[in-house]
């Protein structure tokens, strides 16, 4: 394995210096207001950071996957919140690797400028949950274009996004052999779409996420904007969630570090019982065990990018990156609270704002629960459970 910390280290630095313009009180304004980082968003996009995946042809630098995990780590590990936009970098993927000449034509080089934006994915819904295969979305072929009907939920970034990958059914699931077979994937144009059937409302949540529900009435997508082919859909957003899976670990990774930072720096400075709080053992230990878990997840979370970079089949190591980076960032946000005392519940440590944001992912975008009926259905050969 050829990861170790200093990987990318002139990317990890220029990432660094950018998000040194968008300090805590940046952030926490923000969450004091619901309000979207469009500033930061806007620099990020146009230091070309959020085009890191896109090949070279289509107007993006062509990095491998585990630059954007560097780009996104570092986004964390400054304070800031890449969930604003993480979504930019990976979602074109399934257009990348499924899509026609054609669409990759239209759609990459805008998406690489930023000028068009392309960080909606619509998967989830109220009914199914989890269970994907049973979305009732469903999209009916009517001569060039296909009319979509339906709803989903938590559909981040739907308000700051011109466009949205969506998944819908194209044929019944009474109809399929398989229950993954009848799913198709389609880029939606919101822009247009808003004007025909298409509603967003937004979702208040205890962090500041930009998430929605999204309402389809008869919209109506040009069948040119199916990507690959019809039915297929669920194979190809499965590639893209593992790239998704290995970015948000990496996020994860970024985050642990921040919380280990800024535990170890109070627990030097406060001083209680005439000496630093972090002489005692008792603070000592939880910061340790969670750098510990941090350093071991990393280990995974740069693997996993390794192997898909090879072109392997890493649902495992996706699913386990994802797992333990999100189960780290956890660990330490907690130490960090702890060791902050109250002032870890006073806004202006940003240690409330930053354990709100990392609580996430042990829900999304796939909770601890599913990853493991994954790894005890498909690694250890035991009976599917659900
Ligand atoms: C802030 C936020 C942003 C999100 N952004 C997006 C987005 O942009 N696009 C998108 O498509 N989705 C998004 N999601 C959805 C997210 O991926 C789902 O919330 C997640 O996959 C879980 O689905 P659910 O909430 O319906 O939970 P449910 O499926 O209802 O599950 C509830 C609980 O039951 C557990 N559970 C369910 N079935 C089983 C089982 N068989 N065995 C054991 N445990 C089980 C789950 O692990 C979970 O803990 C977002 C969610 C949130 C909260």
């Amino acid at each position: 394995m050829s990861f170790d910390v200093e990987t990318y280290s002139d990317i990890r630095g220029e990432v660094r210096k950018l998000c040194v313009e968008f300090p805590a009180e940046y952030w926490r304004g923000l969450d004091r207001e619901d309000a979207y980082p469009q500033k930061f968003v806007s620099t990020l996009t146009k230091e070309g950071w959020l085009a890191a995946l896109i090949p070279e042809e289509y107007g993006g630098s062509g990095l491998p996957l585990s630059a954007a995990a560097a780009i996104l780590e570092e986004i964390q590990l400054s304070g800031c919140n890449g969930a604003a936009c993480h979504a930019q970098m990976y979602i074109m993927g399934a257009l990348l690797r499924h899509g026609s000449d054609a669409q990759k034509e239209a759609y990459l080089p805008s998406i690489a400028s930023g000028e068009l934006r392309l960080q909606a994915f619509g998967v989830t819904e109220p009914t199914s949950g989890t269970d994907t295969s049973s979305i009732k979305t469903f999209a009916r072929r009517d001569g060039d274009i296909y009319i979509v009907n339906g709803q989903k939920v938590w559909t981040s970034r739907a308000e700051h996004s011109d466009l949205m990958l969506l998944l819908a059914r194209t044929t019944p699931k009474g109809q399929v052999q398989k229950r993954t077979d009848g799913l198709s994937v389609f880029i939606l144009d919101m822009r247009e779409a808003k004007e025909n059937g298409l509603t967003i409302s937004p979702i208040k949540t205890m962090m500041n996420h930009s998430t929605t529900e999204v309402f389809f009435e008869d919209v109506r997508v040009p069948a040119k904007n199916l990507v690959g082919e019809e039915g297929k859909g669920f194979r190809y957003i499965l590639s893209g969630m593992n790239a998704e899976r290995i970015l948000i670990g990496a996020e994860c990774i970024g985050d642990a570090k921040w919380f280990i930072d800024k535990a170890s720096a109070y627990a030097k400075e406060r001083v209680v019982f005439s000496r630093p709080i972090g002489q005692n053992q008792g603070i000592q230990f939880p910061l340790a065990k969670a750098y510990a878990s941090m350093r071991a997840a990393e280990l995974m979370v740069y693997h996993a990018a390794e192997m898909f970079e090879a072109g392997k089949n890493i649902g495992a190591e996706a699913n386990m990156a994802k797992m333990l980076a999100a189960d780290a960032s956890w660990e330490a946000a907690n130490a960090c609270l702890q060791t902050h005392g109250g002032y870890g519940f006073a806004e202006e440590y940003d240690v409330e704002r930053k354990f709100r944001e990392t609580r996430l992912y042990q829900v999304a975008p796939i909770s601890t629960n599913l990853v493991l009926s994954y790894l005890a259905e498909h690694v250890l050969g035991l009976p599917r459970s659900f």
